[in-house]
């Protein structure tokens, strides 16, 4: 069914659009999958003659286009662009500025985006500035200060603290300062938030988490509105060459099907688990954008549709917490203790030792008796009987090495 005639008949919901977006039954055999295109090159009817544009398959490739059209409909952008990983999308979002410019970027971002911002970008020339996003005068202040910020780097919810920053009011603050506004938007997906519908330039997804959904494929993908930047990125996709593999896409395209009966499950389930933890003597504070004293619950409120499916929280005792923390990451056995996040199985980790070791001893470290959990669909009843068990068992160990 052509988009027109579906929008025509009202059956453009957001849900039912995860199930159709970027292709519908093949025209050829009427496959209602995307076929998986390996081809490489394609054939020319004469020189420069090409059928349905494709020429080489690093420039594009009609699974690629599928997914790319299905982000562009989910971010009600008109462009998406796919990459091989989250940090190739970001590596290619910098292509759009120039040595010299600068990049405010939220405080408390995913570690590899500030460890290549860090480690990487200052040796082009481009200056990331790191700045709590969720406080607006400080934003605006570090705006004023560097009128050579070019662009603003927003993640939110943020990770490990899941902070919440004001998009709609960080847009404004850039757009005065003549900077274009990116977005992170992996934690929350479409399905949660969407940043362009709030006046943001370019998101950002690693698609190895929610929208792949299922812990085995990594992927990456930029969306927009605008032609202009449109332009540029698909001239660095094809000059830089970091795109994903016809099957990576088809993967993503299969778990984005899912991803409104995931975000339900895994959200409902880590809204249960963080007022679960609040009870806990042995928790020191929960971090959840659903908690009724989250700082930005307004925000949250306004901006998002659920709270997401990410938590964290500090565990206290007489030695810091830290010990504990660890222990009680190796002890659940339904929650795997790994580094990612946003599958349908849930993950455990310390952020200190594991996602964020990157940016240890840097301004963006996070206390070392922080855990992370990635809440997935299983049962919850499940889950809060392991935590349960794990805070038992992390005791007793404890106990015994003392
Ligand atoms: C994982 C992640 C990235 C990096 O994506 P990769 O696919 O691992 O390269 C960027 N931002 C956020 C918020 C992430 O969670």
């Amino acid at each position: 069914m052509q988009e027109n005639e579906r929008a025509a008949r009202r059956m453009d919901r957001f849900e039912t659009r995860t199930v159709h977006a970027g292709f519908d039954a093949d025209g050829l055999t009427g496959a209602v999958v995307p076929p998986i295109q390996m081809s490489t090159t394609f054939k020319q009817d004469g020189v420069g003659q090409l059928r349905e544009g494709l020429d080489y398959g690093r420039t594009d490739n009609p699974t690629r286009r599928a997914l790319e059209g299905a982000i562009a409909d989910l971010e009600n952008g008109s462009h998406g662009i796919a990459y091989a990983s989250g940090m190739a999308a970001t590596q290619n979002a910098l292509y759009l500025l120039d040595p010299g410019q600068a990049v405010l970027i939220s405080d408390d971002v995913y570690g590899g985006t500030w460890r290549l911002a860090d480690k990487v970008w200052r040796r082009y020339g481009i200056e990331p500035i790191p700045v709590d996003m969720a406080d607006l005068d400080a934003s605006s202040a570090a705006l004023t200060a560097r009128p050579n910020v070019s662009m603003v780097w927003v993640e939110t919810p943020t990770n490990p603290l899941l902070k919440v920053v004001d998009i709609s009011a960080v847009v404004r603050l850039a757009a005065a300062a003549g900077a274009l506004t990116v977005v992170d938007n992996t934690f929350a997906t479409p399905y949660l938030q969407r940043p362009l519908e709030l006046g943001v330039d370019l998101v950002l997804h690693s698609a190895t988490k929610y929208l792949g959904g299922h812990s085995d494929v990594v992927g990456g993908l930029l969306a927009t509105r605008r032609d202009d930047l449109a332009e540029r990125l698909r001239f660095h996709q094809n000059a830089a060459g970091a795109v994903p593999s016809p099957f990576d896409c088809w993967l993503v395209l299969r778990g984005l099907r899912t991803l409104a009966v995931r975000m339900e499950r895994a959200s409902a389930n880590a809204a249960l688990l963080a007022a679960w933890l609040t009870g806990r003597g042995e928790v020191a504070r929960v971090h959840y954008p659903g908690l009724p004293d989250h700082p930005q619950r307004q925000v949250v409120d306004r901006q998002m549709r659920l709270p997401g499916a990410m938590v964290s929280f500090e565990v206290a005792d007489a030695a810091g917490g830290a010990d504990r923390a660890r222990g009680l990451a190796a002890a659940t056995r339904l929650f795997t203790l790994a580094e990612s996040l946003g599958a349908v199985e849930s993950l455990i980790e310390v952020p200190a030792g594991m996602t964020h070791q990157s940016v240890e001893e840097t301004p963006l470290a996070v206390s070392p008796a922080l855990v992370r959990l990635s809440v997935g669909i299983e049962s919850a009843d499940d889950l809060v009987d392991d935590l349960d068990a794990a805070f038992a068992a992390s005791t007793s160990v404890k106990q015994a090495q003392d």
